[in-house]
């Protein structure tokens, strides 16, 4: 079999960690099977390197900043490979652009274009096992890129399509894909499957535990995932089209406390001031989430909407001139603010899912700021001090009392 590994940072943290990761590996190579495996930077190297970076200019250029943070990668790939050898197996270790990733121009959240996966095959037919830096890749100009936080997974994924691999499997530090993430909420619970679509929006509303985009891949391209841990030998959780599993009501529930919500007050009531204000925020190449109008009164309207937080001074001033000109009265930035959300393909079919939601938050005197909803998810917008808080109260009542 062709099976893909994918290690996090916590799981090549250090020394110790890296032979851990070397013995899973390479008894899956002495078992016979073709081994790549992809390795992010060792525990919080990248936020280091960050740091670095922001000691001599904050807004230092990307390209020079993707130079930096492809570093990482290439320190875990190489401590692997020699413990690999040191198990006494062959192995290779390959940096983004020698395993032929191909990515677009876009310093720091490039997009893969494709893989050249022949190097990779070259070096499996010489019986190596291949070790290739995830979360980067080479753009046109010839310069190296990187996918964005949490890229490794899409590497790993991008590989697994491109090569037909067996089998995709992602090693981290906890066992699987739990109901919430199992640090914040200690009753969740372990999912033995989840469906793509489920995991792509808890991915999405903030489960940091597989990364949206290697989510969205796999979906496209039919690969089925597997998330396991690499310290502790445990079936973990398949990510896949379909479940066998009955659908669960609420497959789980995530947070994000990394938006903002921009608030535009006493804008004029008339046709295309919403057109004009988010055809500004799109040439700025933000994404919006949740939007708000209010009723319009006395001519007037106020618009809120929520981005990503690192995004909301960008948004405030690519927006600035347009709705201050038409008389504005004020433009916020709150980012005082988390998303809470539940997730499930059973909410579809079944009422009461939004008010037992509610229910929980007012149990916990939460306030709710804002709602939305889509077929599979609800989301609400709360302060963000409640956001622990709220996780543990929703999940409770969706998971507490069933067997
Ligand atoms: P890696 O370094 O292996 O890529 P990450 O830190 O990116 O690992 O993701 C794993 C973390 O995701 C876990 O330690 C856990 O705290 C967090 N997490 C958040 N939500 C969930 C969830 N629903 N299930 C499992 N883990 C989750
Ligand atoms: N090292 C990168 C990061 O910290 C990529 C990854 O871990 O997947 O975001
Ligand atoms: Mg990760």
């Amino acid at each position: 079999m062709l099976i893909v590994k994918k290690f996090g940072g916590s799981s090549v943290a250090d020394a110790e960690r890296v032979m851990n990761v070397a013995r899973i590996v390479t008894d899956s190579y002495r078992e016979g099977h073709e081994v790549v495996v992809v390795v992010s930077a060792q525990g919080d190297t990248t936020d280091d390197l960050i740091a670095k970076a922001r000691e001599i200019d904050p807004n230092a250029n990307k390209r020079e900043m993707d130079m930096l943070l492809a570093s990482g990668e290439q320190i875990s790939i190489s401590l692997l490979a020699m413990a690999c050898e040191k198990l006494g197996c062959p192995a290779i270790s390959l940096l983004g652009w020698q395993a032929g990733f191909r990515t677009d121009s876009k310093y720091s959240v490039a997009r893969i274009k494709k893989v050249k996966a022949e190097r990779i095959r070259a070096e499996l037919d010489k019986k190596k096992i291949v070790i290739v830096a995830g979360f980067q890749g080479l753009n046109k100009y010839d310069d190296v890129t990187t996918l964005g936080r949490g890229g490794s997974d899409t590497s790993a994924v991008a590989i697994a399509a491109s090569m037909h691999a067996d089998l995709c499997q992602i090693y981290t530090d906890v066992e699987g894909v739990y109901t919430a993430d199992p640090r914040k909420v200690p009753n969740a619970r372990k999912l033995s499957e989840i469906t793509h679509d489920e995991m792509l929006e808890l991915a999405t509303l903030g489960a940091q535990v597989l990364n949206n985009r290697s989510v969205e891949m796999a979906k496209k391209y039919g690969i089925e995932l597997e998330v396991l841990s690499s310290l502790k030998k445990a079936p973990g959780t398949k990510v896949k089209e379909v479940t066998n599993v009955e659908k669960m009501l609420i497959t789980g529930v995530a947070k994000d406390t990394s938006i903002a919500r921009i608030e535009i007050v006493g804008l004029p009531d008339s046709p295309g001031v919403a057109f004009k204000v988010f055809a500004l925020v799109a040439q700025a190449h933000v994404n919006v989430d949740i939007i708000l109008q209010s009723v319009g009164r006395d001519g007037t309207k106020d618009i809120s909407f929520t981005v990503p937080e690192n995004d909301g001074a960008k948004t405030v001033e690519a927006i600035r001139e347009y709705c201050e000109r038409k008389g504005a009265t004020s433009i916020n930035c709150d980012t005082d603010l988390a998303k809470v959300s539940v997730v499930g393909a059973g909410m579809e079919t079944h009422e009461g899912v939004a008010s037992k939601m509610f229910e929980a938050l007012a149990d916990a005197n939460i306030n709710i700021q804002t709602i939305s909803t889509s077929e599979i998810k609800i989301s609400v917008l709360i302060d963000r001090k409640d956001a622990d808080r709220a996780v543990l109260s929703v999940h409770d009542k969706f998971f507490d009392n069933e067997d």
